[in-house]
């Protein structure tokens, strides 16, 4: 049974399958697929291509260059990329610093860094947590020291992924100690190339890398780089991270694992039926959730609990395909090699499979730990 849409709804989704079908290369939807390691290329390339189409902030409003989409609209963008086997697309830009520079730039920031979202052309990552500051992020301690026309930035992100291929970092930095530790943050634009910024490779569990350290040494960073008013960059982060929040289910990309996961055991055995079978129950009961939140958000603002419910369900349920993949395929499991090369296409899934087994441990962690996405359910229902 498939969720209702309305034509208009039918149709858009209609048009994104037929812009992938046309426009995502087979090779790189096959890399997509079999979760083979992919290149800067491979995501800029694509998302230029989405750019060229009028498809990449289709978001946004129209005045900033969007199409105005509507929550469910985004929605169903989502999925058919990923159904098609189109990679990740990139929010850094898009979702997160784009819709911010709209609502809080100053007309000459939005000038000189709309464009370059719009079209692809730069390539940003998110400078927010640090080694002692991550779910409580107000506790960050990077220093921003105002001289004149620039700030002087020195201190140490974490975790900042694809910071290696950046252009440019959107940075929560320290203003103030005085008050309480929110009200002393500001929010900066640092280009990746200024001196001082260095960039360290953290290799994660699949023993790719794609995360890292930032280091930041007295750092020159021109005030017209802050993004709204000093200290007042918690407001701007905190609506930053609310950007994202209806897609946090990835129900396109767990419907693309499972069929992975389908193709790899196939239905032999009882126990492999059986095992598909319950996994394809809770995606579906998941992918009815979102689209009920989405179609709420369309007519105001989903609770704060709904969306960490779909974070929640959205990451065990990644992790429980993947574990339940690798599981079933035995010893061949332990021959996991994270640059395999091969021409073998099931070879290449399964060494991707168990990649994705280990990358999805941080599913749970990243984008508000799962433990935080508990405590604002108990806040938001009980009240606590
Ligand atoms: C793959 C990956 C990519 C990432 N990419 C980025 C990025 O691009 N940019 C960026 O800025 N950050 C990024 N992060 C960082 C991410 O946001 C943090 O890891 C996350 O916020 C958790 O912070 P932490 O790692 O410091 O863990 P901590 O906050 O130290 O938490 C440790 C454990 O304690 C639990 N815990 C903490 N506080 C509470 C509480 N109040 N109640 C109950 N339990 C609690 C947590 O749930 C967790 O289990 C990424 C992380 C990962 C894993």
């Amino acid at each position: 049974m498939r969720f209702p849409l309305t034509p208009d709804e039918e149709e858009f989704r209609q048009r994104v399958r037929a812009f992938c079908a046309e426009n995502l290369p087979r090779s790189l939807a096959k890399k997509v697929r079999a979760n083979v390691e992919l290149d800067r290329e491979d995501y800029v390339g694509w998302q230029k291509r989405l750019a060229k189409g009028g498809l990449l902030c289709g978001a946004w409003a129209r005045e900033d260059g969007g199409q105005d989409w509507s929550a469910l609209q985004s929605y169903l963008f989502d999925e058919e990329c990923a159904l098609a086997g189109a990679p990740w697309l990139l929010p850094f830009g898009v979702n997160y610093v784009g819709p911010v520079l709209c609502k809080y730039g100053t007309p000459e920031q939005k000038r000189r860094y709309l464009p370059g979202i719009l079209s692809a052309d730069t390539f940003w990552c998110q400078g927010y947590s640090e080694p002692e500051a991550g779910s409580d992020l107000a506790s960050l301690r990077t220093r921003a020291a105002l001289t004149g026309d620039h700030y002087r930035v020195t201190g140490r992100k974490i975790w900042t992924t694809m910071a290696h291929w950046a252009d440019r970092m959107f940075c929560l930095v320290r203003t103030s100690i005085a008050g309480k530790p929110q009200a002393g943050i500001s929010f900066m634009l640092i280009d990746m190339k200024a001196p001082g910024v260095s960039v360290r490779p953290i290799i994660s569990i699949e023993g790719r890398p794609h995360l890292n350290e930032v280091l930041l040494e007295d750092v020159r960073v021109p005030l017209e780089d802050r993004v709204g008013e000093e200290n007042a960059g918690w407001t701007i982060a905190k609506y930053l991270l609310s950007n994202e929040r209806l897609l946090v289910a990835e129900i396109g990309k767990q419907k693309r694992l499972l069929a992975a996961a389908r193709f790899l055991l196939g239905e032999a055995s009882i126990d492999a039926r059986e095992g598909l079978a319950a996994l394809d129950v809770r995606l579906a009961a998941l992918e009815w959730t979102a689209l009920r939140t989405v179609r709420e958000a369309s007519v105001g603002s989903p609770s704060a609990a709904a969306v960490s419910m779909l974070k929640i369900r959205g990451s065990e349920l990644e992790q429980a395909i993947t574990e339940f993949a690798v599981e079933a395929m035995g010893e061949a499991a332990l021959a996991y090699d994270s640059n395999l090369e091969s021409k073998d296409e099931t070879a290449l899934m399964r060494n991707g499979m168990i990649a994705q087994m280990l990358s999805s441990r941080a599913a749970t962690i990243y984008g508000g730990s799962n433990e935080i996405q508990r405590n604002i359910i108990a806040k938001s229902i009980v009240g606590l």
